[in-house]
């Protein structure tokens, strides 16, 4: 039974201790601890969300690693993607009640300004991620904004709600909005057997383009296959760009989505046919590259920079799941308590897919 007092302003809130995992300072996986933490104090303007399960991003292992002119609150919950039950709402909230099965949009937009005003919250100035800039879904409770929540898909489990939403939005910002990825494009998905990669080859072929994909080793370029690859390459044994060009009739690739960064980036730039596009969402190899300019003009190819999506976008992403277009890719799930050998699982690239916490 949940002992509820009275909190800030008056309003009803629980004032118990919560499981949570958090670090306290930046380091390595070492550094996560499973403790009690207090139970967060929604404002107002947000919910309280009983955590049911908590997909990984390396926005996770990144925060806790600490970046560079970037200050995270500490002590830190880290956690973007969330599947859980409303455990509270303000008496004004309308469309959600206590008990309700939600999914959690992981953007946070001021809500405010031109930017969001447009529905581009992802250029919103003070823009930030659940998890990341605010506490996150690592722990038995959270407290998010009330436009934030968003009902979980009825056929889906909770790891597998859990598992889409910060990757979907992201692939679907990268292959939609920005490429204009279409029909007779051919689209080359680097590191598909990542979260985004999983996504993006899905989004991919929903688009009509043909998709080749690249992975590190032969289970995973057969589940890459089986989600709807065209044509795999593994980028341990194989010349990545002279596959590309056998596999394109030396013309080239019309889409690449980038997020490894260093490792693959000049390849990248060279694989693409005339007119192509670079999408770029990540780095996770390093973010210092060279980029011979030559190719850049003599085949007028155009660099994207994309960075998570609108609100608009993931409720595009939620319909595509619940009309059964698009399907959740979970690697693996652990509890809470384990996050540390989840995120390790991540570092060391063992999986293909969500990394789940279970909660
Ligand atoms: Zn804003």
């Amino acid at each position: 039974m949940k002992v509820f007092a009275e909190g800030k302003k008056g309003r009803e809130v629980p004032a118990n201790a919560m499981k949570a995992v958090r670090f306290h300072e930046h380091g390595g996986p070492e550094v996560l601890r499973y403790e009690e933490a207090p139970d967060p104090v929604p404002d107002s303007d947000e919910a309280l969300v009983r955590v049911k399960a908590c997909a990984l991003n390396h926005l996770d292992i990144w925060g806790r690693a600490g970046l560079k002119n970037v200050e995270i609150p500490m002590p830190h919950i880290s956690g973007s993607d969330v599947s859980g039950v409303v455990e509270w709402v303000p008496p004004e909230e309308k469309e959600f009640r206590k008990g309700d099965e939600v999914i959690v949009n992981p953007g946070l937009g001021c809500g405010r300004c031109e930017k969001c005003a447009l529905g581009k919250d992802n250029q919103c100035r003070r823009y930030t991620i659940l998890g990341y800039g605010v506490d996150g879904g690592y722990a038995e409770l959270v407290k998010v904004r009330r436009n934030s929540l968003l009902r979980k898909p009825e056929r889906m489990s909770w790891v597998e709600a859990a598992s889409f939403p910060l990757v979907f939005l992201t692939a679907y910002h990268m292959l939609v909005t920005k490429a204009q990825t279409g029909p007779g494009d051919t689209v080359l998905v680097v590191g598909g057997s990542s979260g985004v990669g999983t996504a993006a080859i899905q989004v991919a072929k929903l688009l009509g383009a043909k998709v080749i994909a690249t992975a590190g080793d032969g289970g995973k370029l057969a589940k890459a296959t089986e989600l709807g690859a065209d044509h795999v390459i593994n980028h341990y044994e194989q010349d990545v760009l002279g596959e590309v060009q056998r596999l394109t009739g030396k013309k080239g690739v019309d889409v690449v989505v980038e997020h490894v960064g260093k490792a693959t980036w000049e390849g990248s730039v060279k694989a693409l046919a005339k007119g192509g596009r670079l999408v770029l969402c990540g780095a996770t190899t390093g973010a210092e590259v060279t980029t011979d300019l030559r190719y850049v003009y003599n085949r007028e190819l155009t660099v994207y920079g994309s960075f998570m999506a609108g609100r608009g976008e993931l409720l595009k992403v939620v319909d595509l799941f619940n009309e059964g277009r698009l399907k959740t890719v979970v690697d693996s799930a652990f509890p809470l308590s384990d996050a540390a050998s989840a995120q390790k699982r991540m570092e060391e690239s063992r999986h293909f897919g969500k990394i789940v916490l279970e909660v």
